[in-house]
């Protein structure tokens, strides 16, 4: 099979995502800080990446995919602090909600997923080697900073010229860092930040004294504890672009041979009223958010994927209410395809080709649904054998799979008066179901019992009828 081509950040070209090994697609993804649910702006970006590693699996390469936890931070600290729990106990219930998040949206677990707090000695290591080979310094407070100077590729992923790098640099520091005038220059960042009586007692001994790393330094030393010098992939948000994945590039560069990522895939971000989904605006809906009003995770995975990863995407109500249709128009489709054939092993893209080479471009999910849609409307108004429609059925689950995408169960005409709440707990009680969480698929259950409903699950999904 043909191998994904992807748009590359660094070169600025879309080039074939090949692994080095001819084997197997070696990536890393920055992953979440763990502070607070996880909204759906950064699903967005899991989403995508996850979306990227299925097609790159179904087009028959295997995949490694690292994605580390940020589980220490001023955010982590500050948050831990005020809920009155240790910074291990907070991050470990936020890691929790977002792993169960993940797997309500489908999300593949990466093959590694590596702590911050867990590589402290693997982060002092690559300090150590930084500072012997004079690319950093120790100030006299004991923070050590990386030398921008002496890297001289740094900005090549951002194209940014030396002017907006002092600018955005001085703006990132003024936000976050109050120790900025022990720096020799502007633009150098934190490796190892000196511990401060707000950091209570998180705080690890290192040669420079008591402190913490610096956030960007976590995921060059996590990623060559498990990818190594050389690897395929590195994506994140494009908020990642500048100046963190600027650092880890120099980072990493300099404490070893000079290599790192082959490629840099980056991903616009959820908007909501024309500006960025984030936690500091305050502007953000989480999936449990979408799911109190009725929403499936399965919906909102489908809004996160139909525009294309590199155009910023609008978050709004009518997206979910459309993507709730389309996924009822294709729970269908494949409803009537399997009146006409029994047999199901999706291994190739049928009829569903051209939709597949789509997704091969650029991994234009937007345009293989389209490409999708059309194939099945053509099918619909066609007599077609029990052979064609094995084949446009295995097809059509070729690509939902490649997609992540799950088919909720066909509405039939005898939920049609089931009240919206009602069937928005049925929705939420069959998610629970999916992502195993069998607690909470009891507890709901329960609840639309007492309501006077009876739930009837079957291989394709449920429906819900009155208590006789
Ligand atoms: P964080 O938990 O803040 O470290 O972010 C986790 C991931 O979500 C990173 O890759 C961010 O770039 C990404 N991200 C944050 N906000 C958005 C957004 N509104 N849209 C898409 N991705 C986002
Ligand atoms: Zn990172």
């Amino acid at each position: 099979m043909p191998a994904l081509k992807l748009h590359d950040t660094l070169s600025r070209t879309d080039r074939e995502v090949k692994p080095l090994d001819g084997k197997t697609l070696r990536f890393y993804c920055c992953g979440p800080t763990v502070y607070g649910p996880a909204h759906i702006g950064n699903f967005r970006t899991f989403v995508a990446q996850d979306v990227m590693r299925r097609v790159v699996e179904a087009s028959g390469t295997l995949t490694l995919h690292v994605r580390n936890i940020t589980d220490v931070d001023d955010k982590t600290i500050r948050d831990s602090q005020k809920a009155g729990q240790s910074l291990i106990d907070f991050t470990r219930g936020w890691t929790e909600k977002f792993h169960a998040d993940c797997a309500s949206l489908n999300l593949l677990p990466p093959t590694v997923e590596p702590s911050a707090v867990a590589h402290i000695p693997h982060q002092i290591a690559m300090i150590e080697k930084l500072v012997a080979k004079g690319h950093a310094y120790a100030a006299a407070d004991g923070s050590v900073y990386f030398r921008v100077s002496s890297f001289k590729d740094y900005g090549r992923l951002s194209h940014l010229e030396d002017r907006e790098l002092r600018l955005g640099a001085s703006e990132a520091a003024s936000a976050t860092d109050s120790d900025e005038y022990t720096k020799d220059s502007l633009t150098d960042f934190a490796l190892w930040k000196a511990r401060k009586p707000e950091d209570g007692s998180n705080y690890w001994p290192s040669p420079w004294g008591e402190g913490r790393p610096g956030w960007h330094l976590e995921c060059s030393a996590m990623i060559l504890e498990y990818l190594g010098e050389d690897f395929d992939l590195h994506s994140g948000g494009v908020d990642l672009i500048f100046p963190h994945h600027e650092n880890e590039i120099a980072q990493s560069c300099c404490s070893t041979h000079g290599h790192f990522a082959h490629h840099w895939m980056h991903v616009a971000h959820l908007m909501v009223d024309g500006g960025k989904m984030s936690k500091s605006l305050g502007n953000l809906y989480t999936l449990a958010d979408l799911q109190q009003r009725g929403y499936s995770a399965a919906e909102v995975r489908y809004v996160l994927i139909s525009g294309h990863y590199r155009a910023p995407l609008n978050f709004t109500f009518h997206s979910l209410d459309s993507a709730r249709q389309a996924l009822q128009k294709l729970a269908k489709a494949d409803k009537a395809l399997s009146l006409l054939t029994s047999h199901l092993s999706p291994s190739s893209t049928g009829p569903f080709a051209e939709a597949w080479d789509t997704l091969l471009n650029d991994l234009n999910v937007p345009g293989a649904l389209g490409g999708i849609f059309s194939v099945l409307n053509k099918l619909k108004h066609t007599a077609i054998s029990a052979e064609d429609a094995t084949a446009a059925r295995n097809g059509l689950h070729f690509m939902l799979k490649a997609l992540g995408i799950t088919l909720p169960p066909v509405q039939e005409e005898a939920t049609a008066d089931v009240p919206a709440e009602i069937q928005a707990l049925a929705q939420q009680r069959w998610d629970a179901k999916q992502a195993k969480d069998w607690a909470t698929a009891d507890v709901l259950r329960k609840e639309l019992e007492a309501a006077g409903w009876l739930i009837k699950d079957s291989k394709e999904g449920f429906t819900v009828v009155p208590k006789a």
